[in-house]
């Protein structure tokens, strides 16, 4: 019954079997506007608070500091390593063949980063603040998701 009330934990129980589940996930208004330019055009796309000029990245439709509008701004898709991790394991926890390199890449010209692949670069290389560019698919072969950006190169 869903008017129970448990306040004992022992008492919590569960019922066998399947439960269906069905969802379609959405990247919502913006998220739909930054994927549609980035596969389309291979463009990045920003929202700017039109009161208190916060840049958001990834886009939002409305500020969450003082819910004003925002209006889209194309940004140059360049950022900065904030923070890196090397994983040398898949998720199978077999060993990789090349280490692959994470990074937290803060976006030029917002206040917001991506976390994503770094490419043609040896785990020796990289720094905190290093410049950064994407590489992305061949428009034939995007999508509009997050894998049409291959990685990120130093600039
Ligand atoms: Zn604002």
């Amino acid at each position: 019954m869903f008017n129970e009330k448990i306040v004992d934990p022992a008492e919590l129980r569960h019922w066998g079997g399947k439960v269906e589940l069905y969802w379609i996930y959405t990247s919502g208004n913006a998220g739909d506007e930054f994927f549609k330019a980035l596969k389309d055009d291979g463009k990045f796309i920003s929202a700017k608070c039109k009161k208190c000029g916060r840049v958001y990245f990834p886009p939002r439709i409305y500020c969450e500091y003082d819910f004003s509008e925002t209006e889209y701004q194309e940004i140059s898709g360049k950022g900065y390593v904030r923070a890196y991790t090397i994983a040398r394991l898949d998720i199978y926890e077999k060993p990789l063949e090349k280490p692959q390199i994470y990074a937290i890449i803060d976006m030029e010209g917002t206040d917001g980063c991506i976390i994503h692949l770094l490419g043609e670069v040896d785990e020796d290389q990289v720094e905190i603040g290093m410049e950064v560019e994407p590489v992305l698919k061949d428009k034939s072969e995007r999508r509009g998701d997050i894998n049409d950006i291959l990685y990120f190169k130093p600039s």
